[in-house]
């Protein structure tokens, strides 16, 4: 499943510096496919077909947030999350409404193709 961060999260920066996909996000900032990846289309949670440099809606503005679209867990990149792993208030927990199996989330790596 995809990583989501709470509400607590203090705003420190240190996971999204970590984020192999560059899904990670400043709250307010806008984020885009196209940030860490060489697509040019990606398909939303919704079903919703975007260009990979649309900009998209905030998920958070107050806190940082993670695009689920483009989080694998770090599946191919670590052994483990690393938002997780460095996030000093533990704020980064598994998000139960997207659950993906390994095979998935392998092959989400692939669309996701980081420069
Ligand atoms: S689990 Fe990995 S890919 Fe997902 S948001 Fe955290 S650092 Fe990024
Ligand atoms: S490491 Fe934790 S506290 Fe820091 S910005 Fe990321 S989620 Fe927020």
């Amino acid at each position: 499943m995809a990583i989501k961060i709470t509400d607590e999260c203090i705003n420190c920066g240190a996971c999204e510096i970590k984020c192999p996909n560059k899904a990670i996000y400043e709250g307010g900032k806008e984020w885009s496919f196209s940030y860490g990846t060489s697509d040019s289309q990606f398909k939303k949670n919704n079903g919703q077909i975007v260009g990979s440099f649309d900009l998209q809606k905030p998920n958070s503005d107050s806190v940082y947030y993670i695009v689920t679209e483009k989080c694998t867990e770090c599946v191919g990149f670590h052994d483990e999350p690393q938002c997780i792993s460095v996030c000093p208030i533990d704020c980064c927990i598994p998000d139960e409404n997207f659950k993906e199996t390994e095979e998935e989330l392998k092959e989400k790596k692939q669309t996701i193709q980081i420069r």
